[in-house]
């Protein structure tokens, strides 16, 4: 078998600005970061996404670049980095960083120069326009914050493209000194210790935009940056951000020679029309929808990320079933498409719903992510505007500032929670550290029996049959070893009949579940759930 890491990966994703200030000054840092890699580490996973780290204004978390051969200066030095790359290396913990390559902040020395000056061999690093474009106000992708895509610029005396916010330009893909500037960047951290890259609006960074022409999708660069950066670091990865129609799918896997990983964002909106319907049909149509992977690609799944959790996929009814249930409040709800929330507060706090949701996230043939503080159950605070409210600071304690800082609260770069039943002072790692019964402690029960079943990261999924609407049960194979899974996504306990095959019957370990295993049941194929229940059992191959 091949050696593909990211098949049996679990990620841990987190901002450093917002996890641990380590020199008391309110924002995160590598140094308060290095220090608290055995809380990540201890939680069982094995690999670490940071969310954009470099010098920037901070418009747009961080997603708003001036230099991307640094670290931001708040967030301490490379000397920091290397310090934290190497820590993380000590505990088997491999990196992956934001490449938010789409666009700069306006305040990147190369737009400075190129609006500055025609000239400028910058100049062609953006998309300009003598003319206002008659498109200029379509294809906003923040809509109600966002008004246009292309702006005046009364220095350059032109018009810039910005796909997303005014103040960041888009960069020209199809410029050959940006392509290899984006080929240098990567080459940069990959000798710092980077495994891989999680590739910002992947679908808007192949863009070939001109004015007043249809757009057009490059594609090929993805197999471009596959070739550089496989040469330069032969297992390091590329994970793309593309929420995007499951037939553009297969153009960002490239039968294997581009991308290696998507976000399954489709499975993701499609899980919470599940939780929402307690129904498993909506999962199961979802899933249907997605491409066949080519044999080194793999989904990525997630619960809840730093953005909303977008909902653009589904229909408008079945988007509104899910405000519903978990965004009553238009307050809640954002951009038209999706929930400005947290995991924990959207399903009430109610733990055996949560641990259904991670339960069968964890379980979908892919690699699992987690975003920091969902492991606690942490909330969010809706006072702040659009994405904000899900980006407070980790909850390390009941102290002052959540144990992130000891700086006066106003000086906090984000705010923490405190109160609530999601603040700080009842959700928090020292609290749950010492709790057995801990949500954290049984995430980590979660990913140890995640990673004791690598056919989940690496097989495909089958859909198995069962005699009950709520009840969603599957089955991966790989190597010879069998997982099968049980959802009960409906809160009222039940029975099941499962469809097993004649050499899993009667052979299924018990792995995991929130009940024991029920050996005196009489039907090998009937399995008992309890309300929002899960159940993982296991066919070892070694013993068939
Ligand atoms: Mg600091």
């Amino acid at each position: 078998m091949l050696d593909l890491w990211y098949k049996n990966a679990i990620m841990y994703t987190l901002n450093v600005a917002t996890y641990m200030d380590g020199n008391d000054d309110g924002i995160g840092d590598f140094k308060g970061l290095t220090d608290r890699l055995d809380h990540i580490a201890k939680l069982g996973v094995n690999c670490v996404w940071l969310l954009p780290f470099y010098p920037s204004p901070r418009l747009d978390y961080g997603y708003d670049v001036t230099d991307y051969y640094n670290v931001a200066p708040e967030l301490g030095t490379l000397g920091d980095f290397v310090e934290f790359s190497h820590q993380a290396r000590l505990r088997g913990l491999r990196l992956v960083i934001d490449l938010p390559i789409n666009h700069t902040s306006d305040q990147h020395p190369w737009f400075i120069d190129a609006r500055a000056d025609p000239h400028s061999p910058f100049r062609d690093y953006y998309i300009w326009s003598r003319t206002k474009p008659l498109n200029a106000n379509d294809g906003v992708v923040f809509p109600g914050y966002q008004s246009r895509v292309w702006t005046y610029d009364s220095r350059a005396r032109a018009w810039y493209f910005h796909r997303f916010y005014p103040h960041q330009p888009d960069l020209d893909i199809m410029n050959e000194a940006v392509r290899n500037e984006i080929f240098k960047i990567v080459g940069f951290w990959v000798e710092l210790g980077v495994s891989g890259f999680r590739i910002d609006a992947a679908p808007f960074v192949v863009e070939e935009v001109r004015p007043d022409e249809p757009i057009r999708r490059r594609y090929e660069f993805f197999g471009e940056l596959r070739n550089f950066l496989s040469w330069r670091k032969g297992d390091a990865i590329l994970l793309a951000e593309a929420n995007v129609l499951p037939n553009e799918m297969p153009e960002y896997f490239g039968d294997g020679t581009r991308l290696h990983m998507l976000f399954a964002f489709l499975a993701n909106q499609y899980s919470f029309l599940t939780f929402a319907r307690q129904d498993a049909e909506p999962l199961i149509r979802g899933l249907k929808m997605l491409p066949r992977l080519p044999q080194l690609g793999q989904w990525a799944h997630f619960l809840r990320n730093h953005d909303e959790l977008d909902l653009g996929r589904l229909s408008e009814e079945e988007r509104a079933e899910c405000y519903a249930q978990f965004a009553s409040d238009p307050d809640m709800q954002l951009y038209g498409r999706g929930i400005r929330r947290r995991l924990a507060p959207m399903f009430n706090g109610e733990r055996r719903r949560i641990e259904l949701a991670f339960s069968l996230m964890f379980s979908l043939p892919g690699t699992p992510v987690i975003y920091y503080g969902d492991e606690l159950g942490m909330g969010d605070d809706l006072s702040l505007p659009e994405r904000w409210p899900v980006r407070t600071c980790m909850q390390w304690s009941d102290e002052p500032n959540a144990g992130f800082s000891t700086v006066e609260e106003e000086r906090l770069i984000h705010p923490a929670i405190m109160e609530g039943p999601h603040g700080a002072a009842n959700i928090n790692v020292v609290v749950q550290q010492r709790d057995p019964d801990s949500l954290l402690n049984w995430v980590r029960r979660l990913v140890d029996v995640r990673e004791s079943c690598s056919e989940v990261g690496w097989g495909e999924i089958e859909i198995i049959e069962t005699d009950h609407p709520s009840v969603f049960a599957h089955r991966t194979e790989a190597d010879g070893n069998t997982t099968v899974i049980l959802h009960n996504l409906c809160d009222q306990a039940c029975c099941v009949r499962v469809t097993l095959k004649e050499d899993e019957i009667g052979n299924l370990t018990d792995l995991f579940g929130n009940r024991v295993y029920d050996a005196n049941n009489d039907d090998a194929q009937v399995f008992a759930l309890d309300g929002y229940g899960y159940r993982w059992f296991r066919r070892d191959g070694l013993r068939r």
